[in-house]
C-alpha cells in the first residue's frame, strides 16, 4: 500500500482538516478509482468535482467513459494522469472515501500519459 493509502485509512472517517495547504507548484499525480468498491456514497464529489456521478450509479473520473476504459483496460479500476496544483483536492476525496477505493500516487509522468482520456 502507499504512503497515501496510510494516510487515507488514518482518516477515512474524517473531514478534511483545512491543514493542508493547495500546492503552489504543480504536481503531476496520477489518481486511481476502483469502481469495484465503490459504493456510490458520492462523499468525493464534494471535495473534488472531476468525481462525477456515472450513469450507472457508481462514480467515475470526470471525462473518463467507464465502459470504454474498463473494455480497454479489462479492469473496473480507473486511472487518470493530472498536472496540477489539485493533488489536495484529491487526496481530501481519497480520505472521504468510506470505502478507500481512490488512491493518490504522486508520480514523475508527463501530462499527456493519460490512461483514462483526461488531459
Ligand atoms: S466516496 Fe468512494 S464510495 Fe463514495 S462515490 Fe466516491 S469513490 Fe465511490
Amino acid at each position: 500500500m502507499t504512503t497515501e493509502g496510510a494516510t487515507r485509512d488514518e482518516a477515512s472517517e474524517s473531514e478534511p482538516t483545512g491543514s493542508e495547504t493547495t500546492a503552489s507548484e504543480p504536481t503531476t499525480y496520477r489518481v486511481r478509482l476502483d469502481r469495484g468498491a465503490c459504493e456510490g456514497v458520492f462523499a468525493c464529489l464534494v471535495r473534488d468535482d472531476r468525481f462525477v456521478e456515472a450513469a450507472d450509479g457508481v462514480a467515475t473520473i470526470d471525462g473518463v467513459d467507464p465502459d470504454a476504459f474498463e473494455a480497454r483496460a479489462g479492469s473496473e479500476e480507473l486511472s487518470a494522469t493530472f498536472a496540477d496544483d489539485r493533488i489536495v483536492d484529491a487526496r481530501q476525496a481519497a480520505r472521504a472515501c468510506p470505502v478507500n477505493a481512490i488512491d493518490v500516487t504522486e508520480t514523475d509522468a508527463r501530462v499527456g500519459a493519460t490512461e483514462g482520456g483526461r488531459e
